[in-house]
């Protein structure tokens, strides 16, 4: 009898411990955040994991970022990796879709009105002249697995780069198994999965005029991108020049405040922001991208929305 007893109190205390192993060492998941540095800006990450993922998470985040830095900074000049000729590539396309509205060669026009040094001039109507000779995607060449770039033409990823990097990051957190998250490189960003509150992500817009939103998407598994003129700008005579140019002109692009495209690649969101920017009428370049949608202010602040519809709550 004693010893039956003893068998099952031995019984029990081990079906105990066993319950209490498994709850103890079970990797709890939950949020995590953290900021970093990095594009000349704040890049926040949140993620729902465990700890060890988190940190994972982080990691890469960090490697791709760097990478992106290395690759695409403006004084990169690596032609030959996989990953300069893919984007490359990438880019040429939405080059050719928006008639080159955006375009990979303009870094001679940020050059000359002083967006590289920051010592911002408005250059004489020859210097642009002749500047235009050296813009246009169409003067850059593949061969024998390197990117052929003429003289005087100079590359500036600046409009597509975030994006990319945002994409990468992404791949790279959801082959940890992080199955809800947020990034978010200076405004661009990505969101998949629920949010903190179980439900679709809300991301602010910022309103190009004033401190404050222009309104509220709610998404999930999408990229958004802005492009606006209020991001890098300098004054003269009451006259606004910005960083985002004209390819043809080789004037900052007019009629925009602001642009902001939603759809499922940080990367093509990115450097479609910039074209729809440029772009007098972007319905023919959306037709092109069913997937994504536009929602423009401009030059008179007002709302204008163009290809596919996402939900956008306006404060105003
Ligand atoms: P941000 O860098 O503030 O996120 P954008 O994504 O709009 O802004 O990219 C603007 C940058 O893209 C400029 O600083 C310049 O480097 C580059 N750029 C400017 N005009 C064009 C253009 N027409 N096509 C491609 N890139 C451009
Ligand atoms: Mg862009």
């Amino acid at each position: 009898m004693r010893k039956q007893s003893f068998f099952f109190s031995f019984f029990l205390f081990s079906l105990l411990l066993t319950f209490f192993l498994h709850w103890s060492c079970r990797p709890t998941a939950r949020w995590y955040d953290t900021s970093l540095l990095f594009f000349d800006t704040i890049c926040d990450l949140k993620i729902y994991g465990s700890r060890d993922q988190f940190a994972l998470a982080v990691d890469e985040v960090r490697k791709t970022f760097a990478r992106a830095e290395r690759f695409f900074s403006p004084q990169a000049n690596d032609y030959q990796s996989p990953e300069v000729r893919e984007l490359f590539r990438r880019a040429k396309i939405i080059y050719f879709d928006s008639e080159g509205a955006f375009d990979l060669t303009v870094g001679l026009l940020s050059d000359i009105w002083g967006f590289r040094s920051k010592r911002y001039r408005v250059p004489e109507k020859d210097e642009i002249k002749r500047a235009l000779t050296y813009i246009g995607m169409d003067k850059i060449q593949e061969r024998g697995g390197q990117l052929i770039v003429p003289n005087g033409v100079i590359l500036d990823w600046g409009a597509i780069a975030k994006g990319w990097a945002i994409d990468q990051a992404f791949q790279a957190l959801k082959n940890i198994g992080i199955d809800r998250g947020f990034i978010n490189a200076g405004g661009d960003l990505i969101c998949w999965g629920k949010n903190p509150d179980n439900q679709a992500w809300r991301i602010g817009i910022k309103h190009p005029r004033e401190s404050g939103f222009l309104g509220v998407l709610e998404i999930a598994d999408l990229a958004v991108a802005t492009s606006g003129d209020y991001q890098r700008y300098f004054e003269i005579k009451g006259v606004r020049y910005h960083h985002i140019f004209n390819p043809k002109t080789g004037f900052p692009a007019r009629g925009r405040q602001s642009v902001t495209v939603i759809g499922p690649q940080a990367t093509i969101c990115d450097a479609l922001a910039t074209a729809v920017f440029v772009l007098d009428d972007p319905g023919e370049l959306l037709k092109k991208y069913p997937e994504y949608g536009a929602i423009i202010v401009d030059d008179h602040g007002s709302l204008i929305s163009a290809g596919k519809k996402f939900t956008f709550i306006p404060l105003k």
